[in-house]
């Protein structure tokens, strides 16, 4: 088989397509001890989805950011002591490398179910060769396509629709990504959400879209200090997400409810300690600054 990266054929590797730090995290996590909770939220989750992609030198390529990713800004994330850091490189190729993995596999899913027209396709097609030699060194920049990081970490205004979704349970407790096109705006993004640290490629972004203190280039530096602020038709999709888990909450059998509510029970002190009981009290508090805000 060849490798989708650097097209040598050669044996090839099961790679994750979501870091594999990010799995062994939730299931520590999870305040039940199993990830049923968080995995549960809608179909597009690929809790730990491996495929058969890259060879073992181009695997090799990606290991080094990833480490370093992980060490440096995932880590530090989840222990709520992430405030100010400076990156160099890695970071970009690590958000380039993650994001070409689902764009690669978006573009074969659109193809093969015929589900996209010739324009569009182009033009993921186009970057996804750009984001490839790239990640080839074959060149040092990705023309006008651009990396973003994103904390939910935890929001502190948000419209009304937004402040009763839940995003911090939603976003905070899974792992997924995918290639989204606004059809309306006309932008592509491909989004890697790891537990509410979202890493976003911009491919064409929408006339409107606005990106405060999130943009990643080969190196620099962030400040979380000063706060991220996003416009951006992606969010309606982390908005659709967020309804669809309700209704998958609101159809979980009495079954299933009665596991973890007595999981939840004997050890109450675990629940309490958990991200999943801290994104709850985050959404609720964001609830309450709107309705508060509503009344007055
Ligand atoms: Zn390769």
């Amino acid at each position: 088989m060849r490798c989708a990266l650097c097209k040598r054929e050669a044996e090839l590797e099961k790679s994750h397509v979501i870091p594999k730090f990010v799995f062994r995290s939730m299931k520590k996590e999870s305040p039940t001890g199993n990830m049923r909770l968080t995995s549960q939220s809608n179909k597009k989750v690929q809790d730990g989805d491996r495929q058969k992609l890259l060879c073992g030198s181009c695997e090799d390529l990606f290991n080094e950011d990833e480490t370093l990713f992980a060490n440096r800004i995932y880590h530090k994330y989840r222990a709520d002591s992430l405030k100010e850091f400076e990156y160099e490189e890695w970071l970009n190729r690590f958000i380039t490398s993650v994001n070409w993995r689902n764009l690669y596999l978006d573009i074969i899913g659109f193809v093969m179910e015929k589900n996209i027209d010739p324009y569009r396709l182009d033009i993921l097609i186009q970057a996804e060769k750009i984001m490839r030699d790239y990640l080839l060194k074959e060149r040092d920049n990705l023309e006008t396509i651009e990396n973003h990081i994103f904390f939910f970490n935890p929001i502190s205004e948000a419209s009304d629709s937004i402040s009763d979704m839940h995003l911090h349970t939603v976003m905070g407790g899974s792992a997924f990504g995918y290639t989204f096109i606004s059809y309306h705006h006309d932008s592509y993004y491909v989004f890697l959400n790891l537990q509410g640290l979202i890493i976003v490629t911009i491919i064409k972004p929408a006339q409107d879209d606005s990106w405060k203190n999130t943009l990643v280039q080969n190196e620099g530096q962030l400040n979380l200090n000063k706060p991220q602020y996003i416009t951006t038709p992606l969010f309606s999709e982390f908005e659709y997400l967020a309804q669809q888990r309700k209704q998958a909450m609101e159809q979980m059998s009495e079954k299933q409810r009665i596991q973890i509510i007595d999981s939840i029970k004997k050890n109450p002190e675990r629940y309490k300690t958990s991200k999943a009981f801290e994104q709850l009290q985050d959404d609720l508090r964001l609830k309450r600054i709107n309705d508060n805000k509503r009344n007055n």
